[in-house]
């Protein structure tokens, strides 16, 4: 099976982008869901992580408390070295576990830290969601009525837009309309099941 990766900046478009490859029937797993259900209570995850952050992050009801844990990796570059070293190996492991479950030519793995986390998992593919930094900071404020400051902080602590471009093979620009989405979309659909068919032929 075809794997492709998609990857993107806050607020660049991918879920809008995701609705579309999902109405063509393509299978999606999106490695944020894996991330949120890998540290519901109960899980080990959460166990790792209150042993290496304190009791501090697990809310009154035991369930985690992002804002207090996104305090704190936010601040602190060890901090986040140490919630990676934890998250990312579990987010791997499931995402093989679940595209081995898959049947299909080709499915979408959605990857939003791709390029920061260098991370070496065996894609086939990498696209990217791609629109200038001004639209992405304009569209998270709309969207999650942030101030500018805050949502230049968040875009700036990822990786650059030169960066996520120089590892990608396809492109989708997300700068105008959503209508202008689908044509991109449907091209893309084609040759990723051209490429599918080609490895299996
Ligand atoms: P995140 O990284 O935060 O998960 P995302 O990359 O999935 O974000 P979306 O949620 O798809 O991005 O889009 C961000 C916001 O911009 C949403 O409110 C969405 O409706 C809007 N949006 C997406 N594409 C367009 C577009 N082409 N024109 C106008 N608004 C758009």
């Amino acid at each position: 099976m075809l794997k492709v990766g998609m990857t993107g900046g806050i607020g660049s478009g991918k879920s809008t982008v995701c609705h579309l490859f999902s109405a063509l029937n393509v299978p999606i797993i999106d490695t944020d869901i894996i991330a949120r259900q890998l540290v519901e209570p109960g899980q080990p995850a959460l166990s790792q992580l209150v042993a290496v952050f304190g009791a501090t992050i697990i809310k009154q009801d035991g369930s985690l408390d992002r804002t207090m844990l996104r305090q704190l990796v936010f601040s602190d570059a060890q901090h986040k070295q140490q919630l990676d070293a934890i998250m990312h190996p579990l987010i791997f492991k499931e995402l093989d576990a679940q595209v081995a479950r898959l049947q299909a030519v080709y499915c979408l793995l959605v990857i939003p830290l791709l390029v920061e986390t260098h991370n070496n998992y065996a894609l086939d593919r990498v696209l990217l969601v791609d629109c200038p930094e001004q639209v992405q900071v304009q569209r998270v404020i709309n969207r999650d009525g942030i101030s500018r400051e805050q949502a230049l902080a968040i875009i700036a602590a990822q990786a650059s837009r030169q960066q996520r471009l120089a590892l990608a093979h396809d492109v989708i620009d997300n700068t105008a309309t959503p209508e202008t989405l689908a044509e991109q979309v449907k091209r893309l659909h084609n040759s990723y099941l051209l490429l599918a068919t080609a490895r299996t032929t």
